[in-house]
């Protein structure tokens, strides 16, 4: 059932996440280590993040773009907010009727991706910021983000789903400032530490809507001329699913994956495993065919 207001929202996610934390007796490795990854999640952005940058007053946005990553982010984000309106004693109604958001269309996403955003900006009452798709399709990430801070200058620091196995995120702090050639703001990155694996067991378990371009053998989605079904998804070889426990405990036995848009109805196929067959972290981009 879709919730009434951000506040509702908020508590939900906050339900999941802490259902998540008191599964017992993990059937797996993975939930313990899932486990690990959101507490600490959870220590940044309420002891780091939210007594420097108030998640109230329009300071902190959130780049959200659909995919799996920023999805379970926002989950626990949307928890963390529950929880630090419920610590805060001052606060006589949840202050918040949509969380600030971003998304920068810079390129050609699957068609599947835009619905999604479309539907979970309603679903988690995101008031989102879209760059124009006809007239900055040229724009390159940082010029889109500048004419996002332009837009909205009280935005003093953006929420962002990396994770350290992305292209060029090793490296990465949790709380750190854009680099030189970006526009100035402070990048809050709470996810670093998560595994592909944690991520999939996390959302699977949340029984939240996926979007449905995972179902079909893609692990991370890109520009769609530059993005294919991950090879090591072939069901030329079985793989095992690690999340049956997760899927049918939550979910009830149903991955819940947004329906494919017509213009993507050619993706549907028998050759490829699910996007969360893949446990690999370093094969989650193997789709990726190379720019020239
Ligand atoms: P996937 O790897 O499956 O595509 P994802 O899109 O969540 O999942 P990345 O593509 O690795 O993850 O991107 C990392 C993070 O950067 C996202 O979680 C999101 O916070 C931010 N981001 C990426 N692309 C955009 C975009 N076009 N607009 C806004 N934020 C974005």
């Amino acid at each position: 059932m879709a919730a009434s207001s951000l506040a509702d929202i908020s508590e939900r996610c906050h339900k999941i996440a802490q259902s998540y934390l008191q599964i017992k007796e993990p059937s797996s490795p993975i939930i313990r280590e899932t486990q690990d990854a959101i507490k600490l999640t959870q220590r940044l952005v309420l002891n780091d993040i939210f007594p420097r940058w108030s998640p109230f007053n329009g300071e902190i946005s959130f780049s959200y773009n659909g995919g799996k990553d920023c999805q379970v982010l926002l989950i626990i984000y949307l928890g963390c907010l529950w929880e630090y309106y419920k610590s805060n004693t001052n606060l006589k109604q949840f202050p918040l009727d949509t969380l600030k958001a971003v998304f920068i269309d810079q390129y050609q996403t699957f068609h599947t991706l835009e619905q999604f955003v479309e539907f979970t900006k309603k679903r988690y009452y995101l008031s989102l910021y879209e760059s124009d798709r006809n007239h900055n399709k040229s724009l390159s990430m940082p010029e889109a983000f500048h004419r996002y801070l332009v837009d909205h200058p009280e935005t003093k620091a953006i929420v962002v789903g990396i994770r350290y196995a992305d292209p060029f995120a090793q490296d990465l702090k949790p709380i750190q400032r854009t680099d030189e050639g970006w526009p100035d703001f402070l990048r809050l990155q709470p996810l670093l530490h998560w595994k592909l694996s944690c991520i999939w067991s996390f959302l699977l378990y949340s029984g939240e809507p996926i979007c449905g371009i995972y179902g079909v053998g893609f692990s991370s989605l890109g520009d769609i001329s530059h993005t294919l079904p991950n090879p090591h998804l072939s069901k030329k070889k079985a793989l095992p699913l690690f999340y049956e426990w997760e899927i049918s405990h939550r979910g009830k036995g149903v991955v819940n994956c947004s329906p494919l848009s017509s213009q993507d109805s050619h993706f549907q196929n028998d050759e490829y495993f699910p996007g969360w067959y893949l446990l690999d972290d370093s094969l989650e981009r193997c789709g990726r065919v190379k720019k020239h």
